[in-house]
């Protein structure tokens, strides 16, 4: 009967409907955020183009529509554009979302009032600005997902507003400074914001999200208030006053069993034997090594970089796509054989917080960053373009949690990587660096954890939706 319809449509938990750029650096940090919502008592939608959604189905087993799956005390369901497929090709994609997503996402927002769970908020990925646009049409409040660094955000904020001038790239002791942060040089900047930068594409979403991120109502951040109070503090004294930023991470998994194993993100299965190979090393001993899911090392590189671990003597875990795997030097499996694996996809967040591993050679992707930050791995940072050489210089520089891997100019050479794995792991100075990882985790446990400064974040934006 209609009133009791009425009744339970009323007491039924708030929904809001997450839309996310397809990457797996965007991917993870949305469906963690949307399980720390749900876990609070919401109905989370986590949606994105169709071909994310092909993905998700195939490799972590997702379905779409329907109820979902139960999180804590609430629910995540999926449901994906219908956008047609234009192919691979990432710069084709961003085209074709262009005049394809808009319309998608609005039939997906009504779809969602006519089956009976009205969307109270839609989360935006702000790599999708049209995003934004659709969902205030809808008459629906935003909340953007920055899925960087605080640190990075100000660079791009004070660059997008004619602030700062950065160095140029050829002077190397060149230094500039903006508030809150260290003093820094040009490699230090998000290379996207350089001359030198040959990702134009990239470069124009990224400046473009600062077109509608003003406008969203809560800008949530994949960082921690402890881990960057110095440049949250500053930001509101910038002018033009930039949107106040929520820091609701780290975005990591729990490990918390059953409720992470429920939804995950990989769009790549995973190797399914790296936590039985790990269990099977002794304790600190591995270096596990991954250059995330869009950087692709020269056939030059993979070989330095094979020698290079084959030569530390130590076990290791290495991250090898498939379509790299042809460049491994001939024989190597073999030759490294029971010491060293090799795999197309690891569950990282596991391999991280196991016992057995002892560093991370890391491309320092900012998931890849935070999720070493919570486990208390010292790293290898061994950043390539964008906002990994921010993120380097604060692991190694400014956290103390490791070494730097540079490629001399003729490129990456073997002893160099041999020599960055001994120093972070038995160098006079490795049981500082380990330290410090260990000091740098448990603030960011204790920022997730209930009652912690994320935590309420999430909390003080889970009540103001439902209200
Ligand atoms: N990742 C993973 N298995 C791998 C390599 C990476 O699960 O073998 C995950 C990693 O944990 C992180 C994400 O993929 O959450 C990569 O994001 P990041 O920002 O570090 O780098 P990107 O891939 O965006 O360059």
């Amino acid at each position: 009967p209609p009133a009791v319809a009425a009744a339970a449509a009323a007491s039924a938990p708030a929904h809001v409907l997450l839309i996310c750029f397809p990457g797996q650096g965007h991917v993870n940090p949305m469906l963690r955020l949307a399980k720390r919502v749900a876990a609070k008592g919401l109905l989370v939608t986590f949606s994105s183009v169709a071909s994310v959604g092909a993905r998700l189905v195939a490799a972590a087993g997702v379905s779409a529509g329907g109820d979902g799956v139960p999180v804590g005390r609430g629910r995540v369901r999926f449901e994906f554009l219908e956008d047609g497929d234009p192919g691979p090709d990432l710069d084709d994609l961003m085209r074709h979302l262009e005049t394809a997503g808009p319309p998608a996402f609005a039939a997906l927002l009504r779809r969602q009032a006519e089956e009976g769970r009205p969307v109270a908020c839609v989360v935006v990925n702000p790599f999708l600005p049209w995003a934004s646009d659709v969902a205030a049409g809808e008459g629906i409040p935003t909340a953007v997902l920055w899925v960087q660094s605080c640190a990075v955000f100000s660079l791009y904020y004070h660059h997008v507003h004619g602030l700062v001038e950065f160095p140029p790239e050829d002077d190397p002791a060149a230094r500039f400074r903006l508030p809150g942060l260290p003093e820094m040089s040009a490699a230090d900047v998000p290379s996207f914001l350089l001359p030198s930068n040959p990702f134009k594409l990239l470069a124009d979403a990224i400046i473009t999200q600062f077109r509608t991120i003003g406008r969203a109502s809560w800008v949530l951040v994949n960082s921690f208030a402890e881990l960057e109070a110095d440049v949250v503090a500053a930001l509101p004294g910038v002018t033009p006053r930039p949107p106040e930023l929520i820091p609701v991470g780290p975005l990591i998994e729990l490990q918390q069993g059953e409720e992470d194993d429920a939804v995950r993100g990989d769009l790549i299965k995973a190797a399914d034997n790296c936590v039985e190979w790990l269990d099977a090393q002794p304790p600190r001993s591995v270096v596990y090594a991954s250059v995330g899911s869009v950087v692709v090392l020269s056939p030059g590189e993979v070989a330095e970089m094979a020698h290079g671990l084959a030569s530390t003597g130590r076990p290791f875990l290495w991250v090898v796509r498939l379509d790299t795997q042809p460049h491994l030097p001939a024989g190597f499996l073999d030759s490294v054989s029971g010491r060293g694996a090799v795999v197309p996809w690891s569950p990282q967040d596991r391999v991280l917080a196991h016992p057995s591993t002892a560093c991370f050679l890391t491309h320092c992707g900012w998931n890849s960053t935070l999720e070493t930050v919570a486990a208390g791995v010292p790293v290898v940072a061994f950043p390539q373009w964008g906002d990994q050489c921010t993120d380097a210089r604060f692991l190694v520089e400014e956290l103390g949690m490791g070494v730097r891997l540079r490629a001399a100019p003729a490129g990456l050479r073997r002893e160099a990587v041999r020599d960055a794995v001994e120093a972070a792991v038995a160098g006079p100075r490795a049981g500082e660096m380990l330290a410090s990882a260990r000091r740098w985790s448990a603030a960011a446990r204790a920022a997730v954890a209930p009652g912690g400064s994320s935590d309420a974040h999430v909390q003080a934006f889970v009540d103001e939706v439902a209200r």
